[in-house]
């Protein structure tokens, strides 16, 4: 073998000091620029995906660049079509706004590259997830006793939940044979909801291959909330028809209406038939922090497993979800796994927990230090005051809509989701006088509705997305940003009623009359 020339020197990609630190700085005025402007930025780009893809074609780079000038283009090609989730006025599906110490954090965290999977990659990490987990519990008032982690979002936190609680309820041993035990020939079944359940215990069920089917949808009441009593026969029915329950998912906070399903109740059915209680309160169940809504949350600490998750309410940048195990063995004894490789072989006391054995990943960043930052700088108490200001805003809107004479109101704002249609007074009244067009009117209101969505998104004043509510179309604004204020929820239903009267009267030709 040749000896190595020496001019063969080693690639090395790295920055020196000086400009690291000159790209560094200009990043972050770059971000500090972008904050100043978060309040007046257009909140969705009207640019369609074909205009996008053509913004990024490009060959594969064959050779490298510089860093300049790949940082330029987030300026130029990334930003001007972005949807902004930190706007005060981005009401879309449940999205957080980003905190400003969680972006330093993200820097920080990746700078070193942690990996919190195993506690010897990460000693600090893996001890500063345990401590915000603890946190976390106590901000809800669930037992500090548990055992649980940050994951990629609720979904994950949900399929976390969901594995454990078919480990630890099914008749047999599902880590050694899963769903394939021969002479098992009953059918396991999750109970959700009708119409506030979550879609992502669908993908949970798929995740699972319980297959979709195993979902049983439980009768709601009035307030969308599950009817405990429906759910009480429909277990016993299931039951005496040679079904297996494994786990109720109540809702905690639901999608489209905020709504609390009745805890207690739903935990005194799953212990009388020792099924695993699921709380899903990925938007809603950091709500429990606040005393003036803790009636609500009655019961919330005897779920055997609870998510929620920081990049919603918490106003915590993506990704992280987070799910609370009471019983952290439980959790362990689901995710256990072995290799020569991931420990060494004598014991030593330089080791901790592996956050590889609690939840389905292996490699993982360190999530828990943006949620750790945050909540020192805001502390529980400015936690409050942000959640308050959320929940007000949704009280505001609610009066807005309730005094207004053109718009319908279907549920209370128990927190930060609100859902609610704009009705022109002169359907209204079409209705009152001939009940019998109420199908036809609901079938114009649905695309008059659908379009305000439509039109208040290109306008750039505001994202808000439309639902379905009890089969009708209905305008919903999750209003979870720390920015948001009273103002901003006046400013964008002044739009959402100048453009529901510019749509009636575009497509039917006719004047709205005058509103009060
Ligand atoms: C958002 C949400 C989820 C899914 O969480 P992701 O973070 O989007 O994966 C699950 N359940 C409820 C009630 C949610 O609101």
């Amino acid at each position: 073998m040749k000896n190595r020339k020496n001019s063969e020197q080693q690639f090395d990609p790295d920055l020196k000091p000086d400009e690291f630190r000159k790209l560094g700085y200009q990043v972050i005025d770059q971000i500090a620029d972008y904050y100043s402007t978060i309040r007046d930025v257009r909140v969705f780009p009207k640019s369609t995906s074909k205009e996008v893809e053509e913004i990024f074609y490009e060959d594969l780079p064959e050779e490298g660049q510089q860093p300049e000038k790949i940082l330029e283009q987030w300026k130029k090609d990334i930003l001007p079509y972005t949807t902004h989730l930190g706007s005060p006025r981005y009401f879309g599906y449940v999205n957080g706004s980003g905190s400003m110490i969680g972006t330093l954090a993200e820097a920080l965290a990746s700078s070193v590259n942690m990996n919190s999977g195993g506690w010897k990659a990460s000693p600090a990490a893996t001890e500063i997830e345990r401590r915000t987990i603890k946190w976390v519990a106590e901000l809800i008032g669930y037992p500090v006793t548990c055992g649980g982690l940050f994951t990629s979002g609720g979904t994950m936190a949900n399929f976390t939940a969901l594995l454990t609680a078919l480990r630890n309820t099914a008749p047999y041993d599902t880590t050694e044979d899963g769903l394939q035990k021969a002479d098992f020939h009953s059918k396991f079944t999750i109970y959700m909801s009708e119409h506030e359940g979550h879609i992502s215990i669908t993908r949970v069920a798929d995740l699972l291959n319980l297959g979709r089917n195993s979902i049983r949808r439980v009768p709601d009441r009035e307030d969308f909330s599950m009817d405990p009593e429906a759910l009480r026969s429909m277990i016993r029915k299931d039951i005496a028809d040679g079904l297996t329950p494994v786990c109720v998912v109540a809702q905690v906070g639901s999608i489209n209406v905020g709504v609390i399903d009745p805890l207690e109740e739903i935990a005194a059915i799953c212990k009388e038939h020792d099924i695993w209680f699921h709380a899903d309160g990925a938007c809603g169940a950091v709500g429990a922090m606040l005393p003036e809504k803790k009636h609500l949350y009655k019961g919330l600490e005897l779920a055997d497993s609870v998510t929620l998750d920081p990049h919603k309410w918490l106003y915590i940048q993506y990704e992280c979800g987070c799910v609370l195990v009471k019983n952290s063995e439980k959790l362990r004894r689901s995710f256990s796994l072995n290799a020569s490789y991931l420990r060494g072989t004598l014991p030593t006391e330089y080791s901790g927990l592996d956050y590889y054995e609690h939840g389905p990943q292996m490699s993982r960043g360190f999530r828990a230090l943006k949620v750790w930052m945050t909540l020192k700088a805001y502390g529980a108490n400015g936690y409050r005051k942000l959640l308050t200001q959320n929940i007000r805003c949704a009280e505001h809107l609610d009066l807005l809509v309730r005094n207004s004479g053109d718009f319908d109101s279907f549920h209370q704002p128990n927190l930060f989701i609100y859902s609610f249609r704009y009705m022109p007074k002169r359907y209204r009244a079409a209705v009152q006088e001939n009940p019998g067009l109420k199908d036809e009117i609901n079938r114009k209101l649905d695309q008059i509705n659908q379009m305000i969505a439509d039109e208040i998104q290109l306008s750039g004043t505001a994202f808000v997305m439309t639902t379905r509510l009890r089969g009708l179309t209905v305008l919903r604004l999750s209003i979870c940003s720390h920015r948001t204020t009273l103002k901003d929820i006046d400013l964008v239903f002044s739009k959402i009623r100048e453009i529901g009267r510019k749509v009636v009267l575009d497509k039917t030709g006719d004047e709205i009359d005058q509103v009060v």
